[in-house]
This record gives structure tokens, sequence and C-alpha cells, in this order.
């Protein structure tokens, strides 16, 4: 079998794998955008022909998590190729993109974990769970003319499922290629906090503050539970905005914090959700008036969750006197401070009371110590992916093969 980088072979998301049988089946695995930056748009069509123009040349495509740097340009795959993605996954994807007006592909095929999925008798994929800050994501093994690959997507250990990580890799068994991401190969630290750390941090901050204001992805699901935990723990109600409460309801998992099955957690609706059209609203906004009672914010003792967004939301409540003595905690990467919108909205925020800006975070990839434990399958060659510094991987790992973007190696 042949792989080739098609894009994002020396950058971090974006990355875009393509591996062809001997016979000649060709798969894809992962479309999505370029992360953003401020004056780009990074969501056009990649022109790759046989996948998302002209005539299909291509079986299938494979996605490993709903993060728009892997999902977000699967509306440009042609009709008559199958895309496979793990349903939860498809739910966060469905919901990020109509809460941002993004084009939606309906069709897609369910991907479960550990179900081999056979296209045209020839390449073999199995999906495996890995611990990531995108809910249910994916590893990917690739099997074909006798030999294996596996493509990591996304992945750290110190994360909630993070304990699955090496009796995973056990179960996969040796494989002659992995394409590994090296998201913190470009980053400082070799270790990362574990999610229980965060959830120790916030605890103690939490109990320093009446109010306490998050930013944080909402399919950060790991995160929303430590945070919830926090705010348990500190005698806070927990306030989710509209769009998180969308995502958690629609999960339909008890054990993650949601307005429906538990009676200690509420929605925020963002006054700027009141302009949006009655067919949105009826369907995204009024099932969650009966959760945005009034009480979750009198006793002025709470957790919100905020989006850059929600001045307006954060200036109603400072004037009616429901901001006293607050914080907000960041708890996203470092880098989107860098974003205008996002500088703007710390700026205004010290207009209401908030002032005091907290970091509590951990990575949602690999530190570079469990990078070293991909050693244990044994294989022949390395490839990074997803990161600015592929150099340095030869710096944890033996056989790492530095894949030039659209050279082909063969397995
Ligand atoms: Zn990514
Ligand atoms: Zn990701």
């Amino acid at each position: 079998m042949k792989l080739k980088i098609l894009k994002g072979s020396n950058q971090i998301g974006g990355c875009i794998t393509e591996i062809v049988s001997n016979k000649g089946t060709k798969i894809i695995i992962d479309l999505g955008e370029d992360l953003p930056d401020d004056n780009v748009s990074k969501c056009e069509n990649p022109n790759i022909d046989g996948l998302t123009i002209g005539a299909k040349k291509y079986d299938a495509v494979f996605i490993t998590h709903s993060h728009g740097d892997h999902i977000g340009l699967i509306n440009y795959v042609l009709d008559d190729i199958d895309v496979y993605v793990e349903p939860i996954s498809k739910i966060i994807y469905s919901l990020l993109s109509t809460f941002t007006h993004k084009k939606i592909r309906f069709k897609t095929k369910d991907m479960n974990f550990k179900e081999k999925i056979v296209i045209n008798d020839d390449i073999v994929v199995t999906p495996y769970i890995v611990d990531h800050s995108s809910y249910n994501s994916s590893m990917l093994l690739i099997e074909a003319d006798g030999k294996k690959v596996l493509h990591t997507g996304d992945f750290r250990n110190h994360g909630v499922k993070g304990k699955l990580f090496l009796p995973t890799l056990k179960e996969i068994g040796p494989v002659d290629v992995i394409i590994t991401e090296g998201t913190s190969l470009s980053r400082g630290d070799t270790k990362y906090k574990t999610e229980d750390d965060i959830v120790k941090e916030a605890k103690e901050l939490f109990a320093k503050y009446d109010q306490v204001f998050i930013l944080q992805s909402s399919t950060n699901i790991d995160r929303i539970r430590s945070f919830y935990k926090a705010a348990k723990a500190t005698n806070k109600n927990f306030i989710e905005d509209v769009f998180t409460s969308n995502v958690t309801v629609s999960l339909k998992i008890d054990s993650i914090p949601n307005p429906k099955s538990f009676n200690d957690v509420y929605t925020w609706i963002p006054r700027r959700y009141l302009n949006k059209s009655l067919r949105f609203k009826t369907k995204y906004i009024f099932p969650f008036l009966k959760y945005s009672k009034q009480k979750s914010y009198v006793n002025n003792k709470y957790v919100l969750m905020v989006k850059t967004s929600m001045i307006e939301d954060i200036e109603k409540l400072y004037n009616k006197n429901h901001i006293t003595n607050a914080c907000l905690v960041y708890s996203m990467w470092e880098g989107y401070k860098e974003k205008v919108e996002m500088k703007n909205f710390i700026k205004e925020l010290k207009k209401y009371g908030i002032s005091t800006i907290i970091d509590i975070h951990t990575s949602g990839h690999a530190d570079k110590k469990t990078l070293g434990l991909l050693s244990t399958l044994k294989a022949k060659k390395i490839i990074p992916i997803h990161t600015s510094k592929k150099e340095e991987l030869s710096n944890i790992l033996d056989n790492v093969y530095l894949l030039a973007l659209n050279e082909i190696l063969e397995v």
C-alpha cells in the first residue's frame, strides 16, 4: 500500500492523508480546515481531483473526530463517496455547523469503535476510541496488502479516557507504519496536567469567588465535567450557554452534566439568539427555556459558561448586581488569546467587574512522554503530522520518517 500526505505535513490541523492499496482502492483520512486566524477564511474547497472536484476517484473518507481541523471540509466531498464518522462526533459536528451557519453534509455512514469497515474487499479500517479534547475521538488501524498502518488522529492520555491508551496499543499490536500527531513537539513542556489536576485546581479557585465565568470549547465534554465537579464542591449553580446545553443534551449520556437529566444544571440563553429565525428557535432555543430559570443565578453564586459573543449578557448580569466577586477562567489553547475577538472580549469584561483572568487548562494533545509510548507498536516508520516541528519527533522515538508533502511512501 502507498501513503501520501496531501495537506498539513508541516502544520497543526488541516491534515489530509491518502492511502492507496496495491489494487487501487483509495481512501482519505481526515478532511479538515486549517486552524482559523483573523484574516483568512479557511473553509474553502481543497480542490482535490476525484475527491472534492471532478469525477470520483476515491472510495471512502474516514474522519477521526469532530474538531473542525479534521472534519471541517466534508461537505465538499463528492456525493457518491462514502464518508465515515463516529455517531457522537456526527452529532457534535452537526450542531456546531448549525450554530455557525456552516453547510452540513447530512449523508454520512456510521463508524463504530472496534467494528471493521471493509472497502472494496480490500482495505480494512478499524476505529479505536482514544482520549482527546473532542468526545469519542478515534485512532484508525488501516490494513491492506498484508500491512498495517495506524493513524493516531489527535490523542493524549492525560484525560478521562487516558487509561485506555496503553491497553488499546496492546490490542492493536505491532504495525508497519504509524502516522502520528505531533502537536506538542513545538511546545515546551514534556508532561501535561491531567484532567484530575484541573478539577483540583478549579475547586481551589472557585472557592475564592462567588461568580466564575468559564471560557472553554463546548465540545470539550471532559472539561465541562471537571468544572461541574468544582462548581458542586463549592456550592455553585452550574449554567451552560444554550449551545453547550444543545450539545450535552443531544449526546444522551447521563454522566455528562446537562440541564435535562441534572436538576442542578441550568441553561443561559444569550440575548443575540432572540434574533434568530423562528425555525431555529423552535428547535434549538425554546426547548431550553424551561431550564433557564432565574433562580440559577439570583443567589449570586454560580459558574457560567460564556462565549466571546456574550458581552451583552454579562453587562445585563452586572447591571442587575449579579456580578460582585467574579473571575474568568480561560480554559482553551493559549494561542486563541491573540485573536482580536478574544482580546476585545477580555478588555470589555473589565468594565463589568471581571478583571481577574485565570488560566486553568491542559492540552488535548499527547505530551512528549506519551508520544514515546508509541514505540510499543514497533513500527518500522513513524511519520509525524499535525505539527510545526516534525523533526523534533526523532528526539523521542526511533524510526521517525519525515514524509514531505505529496511524497509517496511505499509501505
Ligand atoms: Zn487537530
Ligand atoms: Zn482535535
